[in-house]
């Protein structure tokens, strides 16, 4: 556990913006959206979603996960 990925260029916004446009996708289409009838999500294949899966899955590859909480914290120290 070395916090030393801290002190370099907080690498943190493509992991937001990639976690923002799944977030903002799936809140709006209608396949990611569809339920089952027990309302749970269906869980119905999109690719779209998936490509903005792959792409925050390849955004916290390339982060360490350190730098996730640390963001989390200064944003809360902001607010
Ligand atoms: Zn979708």
């Amino acid at each position: 556990m070395s916090t030393t990925a801290v002190t370099t260029d907080p690498p943190l916004r493509p992991i937001q913006a990639a976690l923002g446009q799944l977030g903002k996708h799936c809140a709006s289409c209608p396949t990611c959206m569809t339920m089952t009838e027990t309302g749970e999500n269906a869980n119905l294949p999109c690719s779209t979603a998936d490509q903005l899966y792959e792409a925050w899955l390849q955004a916290r590859r390339s982060t360490p996960l350190f730098a996730t909480s640390g963001s989390a914290r200064t944003a809360k120290l902001r607010a």
